[in-house]
């Protein structure tokens, strides 16, 4: 038997009619490369959208097409976003901080029809356009004349009807950088799309409502941009889009605009404290900062804190559309002291209906939530991974359980911590010891800048940690000043065998460490505790 209610399948272009009808005049900025601004609105959004669905149809896209992206965050990408998705295509933003050979696989993997790209990326495209072998035409988001998006979208009319098709259909595919091993595709679908846009906008994720003005610094190419484009339209919240990532222009456009909402990875604040403390000018309206795709230093929560911000610590990944989970204030929030409320900030926060989370041991077995029993995180629900793009099996176990490649605790009161990723953890004498701690509090430590531990051979305790740490300008911090702070952070057999000064650090094409080039190039280092 069947309910009484309507069909209303849950596709995504019903955000973006939903976003013009409501709240039609609510502008999206943007503050293009080259230092002009621009205002639209999400009427004007939607009204762009139609138009680039129109061309796209007139250039024979069918449903199901890849129509890729290689752009910063501005309106006219959001457009795009839309009108791809609106005309049944597949959206398939291509990030422009990978290396060429991995850009020349994902595009032939994801056989994109159509690439949207700025002009600041053309010598990327002029360099690979002949190794992208489905890329069929070519169109500059901030170019000039007839094959322009401008020049294309000035030739049609904007009267159009989304294209109509179950809510399981695809909309957007994003590939996580793989760190290791070719990166690989994860094929959101509308209705995924949709749940997670609701679940997204609620207090205890993003808390977005129409009164939001969303400086999202996070890339449109990282992880759908956090599901701000969706839950945005789904809002009626203005967006503020900088097309750079310099501190300077984004705190300036922060008070012009009076920014409430920002979200991106912890190191957008390290230069935004650089800003501060060199200027004077800091944020004046931001009511609710969301960081995450690492873990948040607590030092850092605590100062976004002091800036009247509510920090929501995000964990996620691409393969979870990527919400996982938020810290979001507890109901006994205000009797709590600044400290209690860093603990829990620095942790990664409720697990939000929709998902569900468990840690599991070595034999899958589950684990308590007591704060202690570490493991293996795993995730369900209906905005996680099933399978990857084109892959031939599922990804997932008979109950639907994806093993995240994190490693984490869950406290009695349901907090989910990370202590680290599976592939990262530093196995001493059959325990754990977690880098991702290691690394933060050694970040603590006056004069230190950035810092990797990894685990390298001992022939005693299998790995122990070596510390690797980029001094700040200035710095002579010594290797026995750091292990003496760390000594009061962490559990003595956590101390690293060795610290060593490096000039800088690698980092992946999403801001994190990559350890898996320092491993190989510490391969071979001999610990001078074993010489
Ligand atoms: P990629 O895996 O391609 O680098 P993702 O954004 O999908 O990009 O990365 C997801 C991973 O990032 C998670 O599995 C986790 O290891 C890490 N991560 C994300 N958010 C947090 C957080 N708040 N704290 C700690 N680690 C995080």
């Amino acid at each position: 038997m069947l309910g009484g209610m309507q069909d209303f399948e849950l596709r995504v272009p019903r955000l973006l009619d939903h976003a013009a009808r409501e709240h039609g005049g609510r502008e999206i900025v943007t503050y293009w490369a080259d230092g002009h601004e621009t205002r639209t609105s999400w009427a004007g959004i939607a009204r762009d959208a139609k138009k680039l669905a129109q061309a796209l149809v007139k250039m024979g896209m069918n449903p199901g097409d890849r129509i890729a992206t290689l752009a910063m965050n501005h309106s006219r990408h959001l457009a795009a976003w839309y009108g791809a998705i609106g005309m049944g295509g597949v959206i398939h933003t291509l990030n422009p901080r990978l290396f060429d050979e991995q850009l020349v696989y994902i595009a032939n993997h994801a056989e994109d029809r159509v690439l949207l790209y700025d002009k600041q990326f053309q010598p990327l495209v002029d360099r690979l356009k002949s190794q992208w072998t489905s890329i069929e035409q070519y169109i500059c988001f901030d170019g000039e004349g007839p094959t322009s998006f401008e020049g294309i979208i000035a030739l049609e009319d904007g009267h159009y009807q989304w294209h109509e098709g179950p809510e399981r259909d695809p909309c957007m595919l994003c590939y996580t950088s793989g760190t290791t091993g070719n990166p690989k595709g994860v094929l959101y679908e509308h209705r995924s799309t949709m749940i997670h846009a609701m679940a997204g906008v609620s207090p205890w994720l993003l808390n977005i409502s129409s009164q939001a003005v969303i400086l999202p610094v996070v890339p449109m190419f990282h992880a759908a941009a956090w599901g701000l484009p969706f839950a945005g339209a789904l809002s009626g919240a203005k967006f503020v889009y900088a097309c750079v990532n310099d501190a300077a222009v984004l705190c300036r456009l922060m008070n012009q605009e009076k920014v409430t909402h920002s979200a991106g990875v912890p190191t957008v604040w390290l230069s935004m404290f650089q800003h501060i403390d060199a200027t004077g000018e800091a944020p004046r309206y931001l009511k609710q900062v969301t960081i995450g795709g690492s873990a948040a230093p607590r030092a850092m929560i605590e100062r976004i804190m002091g800036m009247g911000a509510r920090v929501a610590h995000l964990w996620g990944m691409t393969e979870t559309s990527p919400i996982g989970t938020a810290g979001a204030p507890p109901p006994h929030w205000d009797e709590l002291s600044l400290g209690e409320q860093l603990d829990m900030v620095c942790k990664q926060g409720q697990i939000p209906f929709g998902v569900e989370l468990r840690v599991v041991d070595d034999d899958d077995v589950e684990q308590p939530r007591d704060g202690a029993s570490s493991g293996r995180l795993q995730i369900r629900g209906p905005w996680v991974i099933k399978r990857y793009f084109k892959a031939e099996a599922d990804c997932v176990d008979a109950e639907n359980w994806f093993d995240t490649g994190d490693v984490a605790v869950i406290h009695p009161d349901g907090t989910m911590q990370i202590t680290d990723r599976a592939k990262d953890v530093i196995k001493s004498g059959g325990e754990w010891i977690s880098s991702v701690d290691l690394e933060n509090a050694a970040v603590g430590c006056p004069g230190v800048a950035e810092a990797a531990a990894i685990g390298i051979y001992h022939p005693k305790w299998d790995e122990r940690p070596l510390l690797l740490v980029v001094r700040k300008a200035g710095s002579d911090v010594s290797p026995a000043e750091i292990n003496a702070h760390l000594a009061a952070h962490v559990a003595k057999w956590w101390l690293p065998d060795e610290i060593l000064f490096v000039d800088d650090l690698p980092h992946t094409a999403t801001g994190k460490l990559l350890k898996t080039a320092l491993r190989a190039q510490y391969k071979d280092h001999r610990l001078a505790s074993v010489a």
